[in-house]
C-alpha cells in the first residue's frame, strides 16, 4: 500500500508541513507534482504531491511510549500491522491534474521553504503556471471544485473530407461553394469561417454529415511568439518564419569561454562557470553555441535575462538559432500564454526557455544547462514569498540534477565573484574585449560642483553639451541617463530647506512637470504642487533632482539652441507603461538618423546600436547616495554597462559622466575601467562593516498602521532571535549579530509603519534552521506583517 506526502494548497505558515494521505489501490494515475483533492479540517482542499511512497516509509513512526501496547512483530502478522498503523490517516480522495513537477521540482520547493523560511505552498507554487490550478470553493453550500481560470484552448478546424471530391453543390449553395472553395487551399478555423462568410453552423453541419468536411480539434498557442501547434502532431506546427542568426567565427575569449563550459559539463555536477565579458565581448554567442551543445546530446536549457532586456530582439537571437524550440516566459504575458509556453515545455516540444526569473521553474525536459545573463542585476531577487536569489537557486538546481550554472556579465556581484576565488567547482572565464574588436570608448568625468562654481546653472555640463552637439552634427547618436532610482526630482525650499514629503510614505514627493503636481512613487498619492513654501510661506521653492520630463524639455531647448531638428526619444516608467511601448520607442530611435534617447535605468543594458556614439550619465550620485551597502557597487556597474553602449561598432565612442562626487571610488574606478581598485576598496570596507560577502544578511521586515504596535512587535521578534541564536548549539553563535529593531530608512509606506531588524550571520551558516522556528510559531496577527528576507538585495 502507498501513502503520499502531500503539501496543501494554503498560502500561510501555519499548515507549513507536508501531511500524508494513504493512497486507494484504485488510484493508478497518481503522481509526484499532481494536484490532488483531499480531506482536511473536515472539508476538501487541493494539495500537491511531493513525494510517494510505501506508506509504512512515510507514515510518522508509531508511538513508542509505554502507555501503548507495542505488540513485537512476530505476535502479529504484516496486514494487520499495516491497517493499525494508517489506521488515523485520510486517503487521497481524487487526482485534479497531470503533473506540474517532478521529484526535482518538489525537492527544490522544499529546499526554497526551508532556505528563504517561505510557505511551502506558496514555493509549490512556483512551479505551477499561473491560473492554471484548480481550487474548492462552496457553491450553493456544498464544496466543489472548481475548473482553473486558464487552460489549453482547442479551436475547431474544418478541413475536406473524404467525399469532398465527388460532391458538387447545387448552383445556389452560394455559401457552401464559397466554403468549399476556400478550404481547397487548406484547413480553415471556424472562427475565420464566420469572420469572412457569417453564420456557417448549418452549412458546415450539413456538410459534415455527408463527409464533405471533417472537423478538427486543434491546440491553439496564444501570444505571438507562436502560431498553431500540437504537441502530439508534428504536421500541425506551422513554421513560424525565423531569421536565422548566422554563427560567427569564435574570438579566442570566446573560445576559451566555450572550452570551460565543455569542461564544466563534463563533471555533471553542477559546476559554475562566470563568463566575465566586457560589454560587446559576445557573451550570448557563447550561450547560444553551450546550448547547441547541449540539445545535440538530448538536454534541455534554461536561459535568464533580466526582465527588461527581454525584448523581441533578444528571443529573436536564440529563436534564429533553434527556431520552434524556444519557448518563452516572462510576467508581461498573459496567463493563456503563459500557460501555453508552459505546455510546450511540458511536452518536450520546446527545449530551450528564454525568460525572467521564474523560468527557473519552468519544467524542461533532462535539463543540462542554466544561464543566468547579467547575472549581477537585482531582478533576479523575487520581491514577495519565497524571496528567492535565482543565482543561488539555480546554483541548487544545477547540482541536484547534475547541470552547468553559467553566469554571465560584464560587472558580476561581488558574491560571485567571491564564490569563484573561495568555492570549489566555480571557475571564471575572461572575455577582456569587444567581439569586433573595438576599443571600449573613453570615459571622462565632469565634475558638476565645479561647473555650478563656475556660474553654469544648467544640468547638462559644457563637456556634454558641446559633445552632444557634435555627436547630432554628425548625424550620430546619443544615450543620456538620467539616475532615477529613490528620490528622483523634488521641491526644495531655498529659505528653510523643507520638502514636501508623503503623509502616507514618509519619503520625498517627485515633482512632474506634466499637470505641476506632486506624486508619491510609492503609493500614487498626488498634490497640485505649492506656489509657496507650506512650512515658511518662502515663494523659492527650487525643483531639485529631475524628472525625465523636465530634462526632456531642457534637452529640447538646447537642440534647437544648435539649430537642429532632431527627435528626443524619453524611454521612462511613463512612456514605457502600455504593451509594446518600450519597442515601439527603441524602434523609432534606430530608425532615426541623428537622435537622442533619454531614459532612466532600463536603457543602461542590452541596447545594441551601431551609430550611438555619446553616452551621457546626467547624474551618477542619486544611486551613490542612496542609503543601502550596494550603492558603491551599483553605481560602478551602472557606468560601466551604460558605458558599454557607446562605439559598439565602426565609429568611435564616449561617455561622459556628470556628478557632484568625482573623487568617490565607484566613480573614478568605474571612469578607468578599474575593478580592481573598486573592489580592493569596497571589500576592505565590508569586510571591516560586516557585510556580504563577509557574512550572511538576513532582514526583518515589520510593517502596519500603529507605529506603537509595529515598534513592540518588532522589539519582541529581536529578543526571540536573540533568544534562538544564543541557544543554537552552532559554535558560531558570537559571530552572529543581531541588531536591536529600529525604522527603516523608508520609515512609512503606503500608510504602515516600517521598522526592521538586520541580522548578520557567518557566512556559511544555515540561517533558517537557526531562526527559523521563530517565525514558523509566530501566530500571525492581523494588523501587522512580517517579512522575512534572507540573502536581501538592499535594505531601505
Ligand atoms: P554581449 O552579450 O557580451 O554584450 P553580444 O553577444 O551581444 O555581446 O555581442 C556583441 C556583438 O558582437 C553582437 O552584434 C554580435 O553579433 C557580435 N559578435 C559576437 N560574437 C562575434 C564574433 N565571434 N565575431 C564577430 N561578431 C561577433
Ligand atoms: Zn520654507
Ligand atoms: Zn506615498
Amino acid at each position: 500500500m502507498r501513502a503520499a506526502h502531500i503539501s496543501l494548497d494554503i498560502p500561510t505558515q501555519v499548515f507549513d508541513d507536508t501531511y500524508t494521505y494513504v493512497i486507494p489501490d484504485s488510484m493508478d494515475n497518481i503522481e509526484v507534482g499532481c494536484a490532488v483533492l483531499v480531506p482536511f479540517n473536515h472539508r476538501p482542499c487541493v494539495g500537491f504531491v511531493l513525494e510517494i511512497g510505501d506508506v509504512l516509509d512515510l507514515i510518522d513512526a508509531p508511538s513508542t511510549d509505554g502507555a501503548s501496547f507495542q505488540p513485537t512483530l512476530e505476535m502479529i502478522d504484516a496486514d494487520d500491522d499495516v491497517a493499525r498503523r494508517i489506521a488515523g490517516y485520510k486517503m487521497v480522495s481524487r487526482v485534479l491534474s497531470h503533473a506540474f513537477f517532478n521529484e526535482h521540482g518538489a525537492a527544490c520547493a522544499l529546499f526554497l521553504s526551508h532556505r528563504y523560511i517561505a510557505p511551502l505552498s506558496s514555493c509549490v507554487r512556483l512551479f505551477t503556471p499561473p491560473g492554471a490550478v484548480p481550487r474548492v470553493a462552496k457553491q450553493a453550500g456544498h464544496w466543489q471544485v472548481i475548473d482553473p481560470p486558464v487552460g489549453e484552448i482547442d479551436d475547431r478546424w474544418v478541413c475536406l473530407g473524404s467525399a469532398a471530391a465527388t460532391f458538387t453543390p447545387r448552383k445556389n449553395a452560394v455559401k457552401q461553394i464559397a466554403i468549399l472553395r476556400a478550404l481547397t487551399q487548406g484547413p480553415l478555423r471556424i472562427t475565420d469561417l464566420h469572420a469572412e462568410y457569417g453564420a456557417v453552423t448549418s452549412t458546415i453541419h450539413a456538410l459534415e454529415k455527408r463527409n464533405v468536411v471533417c472537423i478538427e480539434h486543434r491546440r491553439r498557442m496564444r501570444g505571438d511568439l507562436s502560431n498553431t501547434a500540437s504537441p502530439d502532431s508534428e504536421s500541425h506546427i506551422q513554421q513560424s518564419t525565423f531569421v536565422p542568426t548566422p554563427k560567427p567565427v569564435l574570438t579566442q575569449g570566446q573560445s576559451h569561454a566555450l572550452d570551460a563550459i565543455q569542461s564544466a559539463r563534463s563533471h555533471k555536477d553542477g559546476h559554475v562557470v562566470l563568463v566575465d565579458g566586457v560589454t560587446g565581448s559576445g557573451k550570448t554567442e557563447v550561450y547560444l553555441q553551450a546550448i547547441e551543445d547541449v540539445l545535440h546530446e538530448g538536454q534541455g536549457a534554461i536561459v535568464l535575462v533580466p526582465e527588461i532586456s527581454l525584448t523581441p530582439q533578444t528571443v529573436a537571437r536564440f529563436r534564429g538559432r533553434f527556431g520552434d524550440t524556444v519557448a518563452v516566459m516572462h510576467s508581461r504575458m498573459s496567463p493563456g500564454e503563459r500557460f501555453d509556453q508552459w505546455d510546450v515545455i511540458r511536452s518536450g516540444q520546446a527545449r530551450v526557455v528564454v525568460g525572467a526569473r521564474s523560468a527557473l521553474f519552468t519544467p524542461v525536459n533532462n535539463l543540462g544547462l542554466i544561464v543566468i545573463d547579467e547575472e549581477h542585476e537585482t531582478t533576479y531577487k523575487q520581491d514577495s514569498a519565497p524571496r528567492y536569489v535565482a543565482r543561488d537557486v539555480a546554483a541548487w538546481i544545477a547540482q541536484r540534477v547534475g547541470a552547468t550554472l553559467v553566469l554571465g556579465s560584464a560587472t558580476p556581484s561581488i558574491e560571485t565573484l567571491y564564490n569563484v576565488n573561495h568555492v570549489d567547482g566555480w571557475t571564471q572565464t575572461v572575455l577582456p574585449e569587444r567581439a569586433n574588436g573595438r576599443p571600449l570608448p573613453p570615459i571622462d568625468v565632469v565634475d558638476m560642483a565645479r561647473e555650478f562654481g563656475g556660474g553654469s546653472r544648467s544640468m547638462f555640463s559644457k563637456t556634454l553639451q558641446s559633445a552632444l552637439e557634435k555627436a547630432l552634427r554628425d548625424g550620430h547618436k546619443a544615450v543620456l541617463l538620467l539616475n532615477q532610482r529613490g528620490f528622483a526630482s523634488f521641491l526644495l525650499c531655498r529659505d528653510c530647506g523643507y520638502v514636501p514629503e508623503c503623509p502616507e510614505c514618509a519619503i520625498s514627493l517627485t515633482y512632474h512637470e506634466r499637470g505641476n503636481q506632486l506624486v508619491c512613487h510609492h503609493c500614487g498619492y498626488r498634490i497640485a504642487a505649492p506656489a509657496r513654501c507650506p512650512h515658511c510661506g518662502s515663494p523659492y521653492l527650487k525643483r531639485f533632482g529631475a524628472g525625465t520630463q523636465r530634462v526632456e524639455a531642457e534637452l529640447r531647448s538646447l537642440i534647437s539652441s544648435f539649430e537642429l531638428d532632431v527627435p528626443v526619444i524619453r524611454m521612462d516608467a511613463d512612456t514605457t507603461s502600455k504593451k509594446g511601448a518600450h519597442q515601439k520607442l527603441l524602434e523609432s530611435f534606430a530608425a532615426a538618423d541623428a537622435a537622442v534617447l533619454l531614459g532612466t535605468q532600463m536603457i543602461a543594458k542590452g541596447l545594441d546600436f551601431d551609430d550611438v556614439v555619446l553616452v551621457g550619465v546626467i547624474n551618477a550620485d542619486t544611486q551613490l547616495r542612496l542609503p543601502d551597502f550596494r550603492s558603491g557597487e551599483r553605481t560602478f556597474d551602472l557606468i560601466d554597462q551604460v558605458a558599454g553602449r557607446a562605439g559598439r561598432a565602426n565609429l568611435p565612442g564616449r561617455v561622459i559622466v556628470q556628478t557632484y562626487s568625482a573623487d568617490e571610488v565607484p566613480i573614478r574606478a568605474a571612469a578607468s575601467y578599474n575593478r580592481k581598485a573598486f573592489l580592493d576598496d569596497e571589500l576592505a570596507k565590508r569586510k571591516v562593516l560586516h557585510y556580504p560577502p563577509f557574512v550572511r544578511l538576513a532582514d526583518i521586515l515589520v510593517w502596519g498602521k500603529g507605529e506603537s504596535i509595529v515598534a513592540d512587535e518588532a522589539n519582541s521578534l529581536y529578543h526571540e532571535i536573540i533568544a534562538c541564536v544564543s541557544a543554537s548549539d552552532s559554535s558560531d553563535a558570537d559571530e552572529w549579530m543581531v541588531y536591536p529593531s529600529s525604522p527603516c530608512t523608508i520609515t512609512r509606506l503606503r500608510g504602515a509603519y516600517r521598522y526592521h531588524i538586520a541580522v548578520k550571520a557567518p557566512r556559511d551558516i544555515d540561517i533558517a534552521s537557526v531562526i527559523g522556528s521563530v517565525f514558523r510559531n509566530r501566530k500571525a496577527k492581523q494588523e501587522i506583517s512580517v517579512a522575512l528576507d534572507i540573502d536581501p538585495v538592499s535594505m531601505l
